[in-house]
């Protein structure tokens, strides 16, 4: 790589690197983690406070990953930190009930209308996987419609043409997913209703439901078209099969009820995770009460966890939602909006064909001239011209999710300062897009 590519070392974050890849596989807990996309040094944090990150190099940078999005206060939000540390100290899990996590509960679904009764877990993955196993216990069906470009964790079944680190890293299928669990699953394009018509029509009666992002956002931010959700949801009435809404990202982050609150389509069931864990594993899944009725103990499908509703993590996600008032959405869109005119005005005055993509606060720019519709699209753009943008600002403290494939995310925290230093940045990155070759 060139050197315009690595501005300058990361001696402190190389060495744990070094450290870390002799004992874990890349040396990353999460692949995407390990800038694979992009090249360099993975920066290895050792602290965060509101905006900003800073590296074991002692460098700091406006951070606009914001751990994939749960950082909605920012990093280490007082409020947040004082629920976390007064729920340490009456003791960390139980494995009993306890009120934290009926309040979490009650929480989500006072403000998510078509969330009538919830299941708490720990991470995305679960939330997705327990949807699914439901949504076939419900119905006594056994194929899943799923989305190319969407991503719904690591969950065998769903991890077919998915997004994220696997759009990242290019891998059409992962080896250890059987042929059996991937054949229940269809995949197709996203935003094409007319491909899921098609879908019903060949598989009458088999299709348990249709899972999708609620607006995706692990292919880079492709929302849906007008009428798209809705086409689903209707397509899944007419023929038997339940719509499960994906709101790991977009929970309790696009809006106060999360994508449900943008859109307004009723799904039968939901999963949440993400700013609903405050910074902590709690995660969920949900939706309507006869469907719900099916889950164990009440019903026969089974589902658990030792630390479901763990109360740390609990009193955490509260103490987030209690401050995501109607101001503080006013807040991160505002920000929000402010960066995209800053990033679209940089790229227009070098001239780099570029499409900047919103979903309520969270946005994307993808490298090539738009609309962005599907994953085909997405996988159309220049993503060597990334590269470059991504490694100037890092250079000038500005930390960008490290693949062209991600949403970015902002806070309430993000002040005048740290939008003033991304503008700042900026034209330097847009320069270094212009100038970058494949
Ligand atoms: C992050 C994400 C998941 C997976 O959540 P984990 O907590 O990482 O397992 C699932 N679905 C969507 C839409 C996500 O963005």
């Amino acid at each position: 790589m060139s050197e315009l590519a690595y501005p300058y070392e990361a001696p402190a974050s190389q060495a744990l690197f070094d450290r870390a890849a002799a004992v874990t596989p890349g040396g990353v807990n999460s692949p995407v983690r390990a800038f694979r996309a992009v090249g360099g040094t993975p920066r290895f944090m050792v602290s965060g406070t509101g905006p900003y990150l800073t590296d074991a190099d002692g460098r700091e940078y406006v951070d606009l990953v914001c751990s994939w999005g749960p950082m909605i206060l920012g990093h280490a939000h007082p409020a947040v930190v004082a629920a976390v540390q007064e729920a340490v100290a009456r003791g960390t899990s139980f494995g009993t009930p306890a009120e934290g996590e009926v309040a979490l509960a009650e929480a989500m679904v006072e403000r998510v209308a078509p969330l009538e009764e919830v299941r708490l877990v720990s991470s995305g993955t679960e939330a997705t996987m327990s949807a699914i196993r439901l949504a076939r216990g419900f119905t006594q069906r056994t194929k899943v419609i799923k989305f190319a470009g969407c991503y719904h964790g690591h969950v065998d079944s769903l991890l077919a043409a998915a997004g994220s680190g696997v759009a990242t890293f290019a891998l059409p299928d992962t080896p250890g997913v059987t042929g059996a669990q991937a054949s229940d699953t269809i995949v197709l394009p996203y935003n094409d209703l007319e491909a899921v018509h098609a879908a019903f029509a060949a598989h009458p009666g088999e299709i348990a439901c249709v899972i999708t992002e609620a607006s995706p956002g692990n292919m880079g931010v492709v929302p849906p078209l007008p009428g798209f959700n809705q086409g689903l949801k209707d397509a899944c009435a007419a023929n038997g099969a339940l719509f499960v809404s994906d709101e790991v990202m977009t929970g309790f982050r696009t809006s106060r009820a999360g994508w449900y609150g943008v859109e307004g389509v009723v799904p039968d069931l939901m999963t949440f995770g993400k700013v609903m864990g405050g910074g902590f594993p709690a995660a969920a899944f949900g939706g309507r009460a006869d469907v719900m009725a099916h889950l164990a103990p009440a019903g026969p499908v089974y589902q658990a966890g030792t630390l479901s509703g763990n109360p740390v993590a609990t009193a955490a996600g509260l103490a987030q939602l209690r401050l995501l008032d109607d101001a503080a959405y006013d807040t991160v869109n505002a920000v929000s909006a402010q960066i995209q005119g800053l990033v679209t005005e940089a790229l227009g005055k070098e001239g780099v064909a570029h499409t900047l993509q919103t979903a309520s606060n969270m946005f994307s720019v993808f490298f090539t001239d738009g609309p962005v519709r599907n994953y085909e699209d997405a996988k159309a753009q220049e993503s060597f011209r990334f590269t470059a943008f991504f490694h100037s600002l890092l250079s000038n403290g500005v930390y960008l999710p490290p693949s062209s494939f991600e949403s970015w995310f902002v806070s309430t925290a993000h002040d005048e300062r740290a939008v003033q230093r991304i503008a700042d940045a900026l034209p330097a990155a847009a320069r270094a897009a212009a100038e970058a070759t494949a």
